[in-house]
C-alpha cells in the first residue's frame, strides 16, 4: 500500500511516522508513506497557500491552486483509490471503515488548515471525507496520522501475535475486556482467578462477559447494536 500525505506543515508528520509500528511497517516495506510539502506547489511568489474567505469573516481558507496541482500531478503518476480529506464536518470514521481502507492500494490524505480548504477542492478532487471525532483540531496532520496508524497496523504482516488487532475494541462490535499482566498480586491487588485457571473456555466466557459489561456501562450505543444483532 502507498499513502501520500499532502501538508502545508510537513514537519509535523516527518518524525512520528518514523517510529513504533508505522515506522517498522515502513522499514519492512509493508507500506510506503510519502509526505508532500504543499508549499512547493504554490505559484504564489510569497509561497502562500491560503487567502481571505469570500464573503468576509474570520480566518483563512486554503487556496485551490497548490492542492489541485499537487493532487493532479500525483494522479498522473498512478491511480488512486481514494483522495481522503479529514475534516470535522464529515461522518465520524469507525473501525469498519478503517478495515475497508486497508484493502486499498494507493490513497492520498489531504491535511487542511485554518478554516479548511476551498470547497471546489472538496467538490472536484476529494472522494472521501472523514472526521476523527466531534472536536476541532488546528490542522489535518494529527487526523492524517490517526488514519495512517489505524490502517497500517491492520496491514497483513505488520502486527505480530503479541500485538494482534483481532480482539481489539470494535472489531466484534464491543469494547475490549480488561487485561492484566504479571505480577498476579501487585501490592495486594490481585487479578481475577479465572485468568490463571488454564481453562480456556472459562477465560473466553469471562472475557466476553467483561466486554459486554464494559460496553453496556460506557458505550450503550455499541451494546444496544450488539444485543439487537445477536
Ligand atoms: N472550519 C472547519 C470546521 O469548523 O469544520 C474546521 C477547520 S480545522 C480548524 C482545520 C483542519 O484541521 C481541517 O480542515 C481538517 O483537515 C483538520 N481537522 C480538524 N479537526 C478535525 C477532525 N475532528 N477530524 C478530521 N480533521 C480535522
Amino acid at each position: 500500500m502507498r499513502i501520500d500525505i499532502i501538508s502545508a506543515v510537513p514537519e509535523l508528520l516527518s518524525g512520528p511516522l518514523d517510529y513504533s509500528i508505522v515506522g517498522r511497517a515502513r522499514k519492512a516495506g509493508h507500506v510506503e508513506v510519502v509526505i508532500h510539502d504543499l508549499r512547493s506547489y504554490t505559484t504564489d511568489k510569497h509561497g502562500k497557500v491560503d487567502d481571505y474567505p469570500y464573503g468576509g469573516g474570520a480566518g483563512l481558507v486554503m487556496t485551490p491552486q497548490p492542492i489541485f496541482d499537487c493532487i493532479q500531478s500525483l494522479q498522473k503518476q498512478r491511480a488512486y483509490d481514494e483522495v481522503i480529506f479529514p475534516t470535522p464536518d464529515a461522518p465520524v470514521i469507525e473501525q469498519q471503515k478503517v478495515n475497508e481502507l486497508t484493502l486499498l492500494n494507493n490513497i492520498i490524505l489531504l491535511c487542511g488548515h485554518y478554516k479548511g480548504v476551498d470547497q471546489r477542492v472538496r467538490d472536484e478532487l476529494v472522494t472521501l471525507e472523514v472526521s476523527i471525532g466531534d472536536y476541532v483540531l488546528s490542522g489535518g496532520e494529527l487526523p492524517a496520522m490517526v488514519l495512517v496508524d489505524g490502517i497500517v497496523r491492520l496491514l497483513p504482516g505488520v502486527l505480530g501475535d503479541a500485538e494482534s488487532a483481532l480482539d481489539d475494541s470494535f472489531q466484534d462490535g464491543l469494547l475490549s475486556p480488561p487485561v492484566y499482566t504479571r505480577p498476579a498480586n501487585f501490592r495486594g491487588n490481585t487479578i481475577p482467578e479465572v485468568l490463571t485457571s488454564g481453562n480456556h473456555n472459562e477465560i473466553r466466557k469471562w472475557r466476553e462477559q467483561k466486554a459486554i459489561e464494559l460496553s453496556k456501562k460506557v458505550r450503550p450505543d455499541l451494546y444496544n447494536k450488539f444485543i439487537n444483532k445477536s
